[in-house]
């Protein structure tokens, strides 16, 4: 049989699946609702990229202050995460719940994942991560703040106590730190902690299509770690729009406004809703649990919203062994355009008046 062929892990990995029913309002994958004008570019289309992305990690290093060799470019931080997992290996720390990239790449190169539940109010749980650190030696953890789904943002004190307790390698995925108005972000701690890396992203902000991470951190880690990065692995077209577009600060920050601006008005209308439970955020997207009683489900409120031309994230489970927990009848809606949210806020509120009477 050619099946048995195909490793036991990935035979029993569960594939990331990304729906897509044609809805034409997405508030589904954490997009930013304003792209930008790609321009007109000369490259030469016979030739191989510039492996290492010179010319866009020294405009990098410019705008954060660091050395070029700190940075380690990705295909998308997902192919960070991989290389990562790929070059340093677990037993890996997945405080839960969180990203679902963290476990399913872990999953897939065979690594032990060390998954420690979040507290009630989803911040770390610090004797239990402090515990499963001393017990089981990882030798990774990854921390996305602000946290995806929950949009919450982990005591800063308590990243820094692993940072300075723990002897592996913290990852802070800052995602959606641009979101963030704490101002508060692991970059400025670079220069303090070797045992210490940040992941960025450009898809947030307005790039998803150009597929651009980063990774910043310690000269001798970056370098092990782009030992196994494919050669080739950011195109030409990426590498050039993303410093024509990156220069123009002033429109980025705008985008990001916009956003942080319709998070909070989002925020406070879904507030005013009965029968739901919504969660502040410091990213680009809010979470929300559905709280009536049973009288709608999950399933049936996300099939009316998609009928409504409106697509958002429907979670479940989070928890420990992943079939059931604290994400369970959870959405995660994406902020979009004042008129897409408004659009949302109407549709749902009709659903669930409906419901109620
Ligand atoms: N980290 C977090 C926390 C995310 O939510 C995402 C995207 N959903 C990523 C990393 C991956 O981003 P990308 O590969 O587009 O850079």
């Amino acid at each position: 049989m050619i099946e048995d062929l195909i490793k036991p892990n990935i035979k029993a990995l569960k594939a990331y699946t990304i729906e897509a029913p044609p809805c034409s309002i997405r508030l589904d994958a954490n997009e930013s609702p304003y792209g930008f004008p790609l321009g007109t570019f000369r490259l030469p289309t016979n030739r191989y990229p510039d492996p290492g992305a010179v010319s866009l990690r020294r405009f990098l290093a410019g705008k954060l202050g660091i050395e070029p060799e700190c940075i380690l470019h990705g295909n998308g931080s997902d192919e960070l995460i991989y290389y990562l997992l790929t070059a340093i290996g677990g037993p890996v720390v997945i405080p839960t719940p969180t990203f679902a990239m963290y476990r399913i790449i872990a999953e897939s190169l065979g690594e032990k994942q060390l998954i420690v539940p979040l507290d009630e109010q989803f911040d770390l749980d610090m004797d239990a991560m402090l515990e499963a650190i001393e017990k089981n030696n990882p030798k990774l953890i990854f921390l996305s703040r602000p946290n995806n789904p929950t949009g919450n943002s982990f005591t800063f004190g308590r990243v820094v106590e692993i940072i300075e307790k723990a002897d592996i390698l913290v990852v802070v995925d800052e995602a959606y730190q641009p979101f963030s108005t704490r101002g508060d972000s692991f970059v400025d701690l670079l220069p303090r902690y070797r045992n210490l890396l940040v992941m960025r992203t450009l898809s947030k902000i307005g790039l998803a299509a150009l597929r651009l991470g980063f990774l910043l951190g310690d000269k001798t880690i970056i370098g092990a770690i782009n030992k196994v990065r494919l050669p080739y692995n950011v195109n030409s077209l990426s590498q050039a729009a993303a410093i024509g577009i990156l220069e123009d600060e002033q429109s980025i920050d705008k985008g990001i406004n916009a956003v942080i601006g319709e998070r909070d008005k989002l925020f406070a209308e879904l507030s005013k809703l009965k029968g739901i439970k919504v969660y502040p955020s410091d990213a680009n997207f809010i979470l929300f649990k559905l709280d009536i009683n049973g009288s709608l489900s999950a399933d049936a409120l996300h099939k009316k919203l998609i009928a409504d031309d409106i697509l958002i994230k429907k979670l479940a489970g989070g928890g420990q062994n992943g079939s059931s927990g604290p994400l369970d009848n959870c959405f995660r809606v994406t902020v979009g355009t004042p008129k897409e949210n408004a659009a949302f806020v109407t549709s749902l509120r009709k659903i669930i008046e409906e419901t109620n009477k």
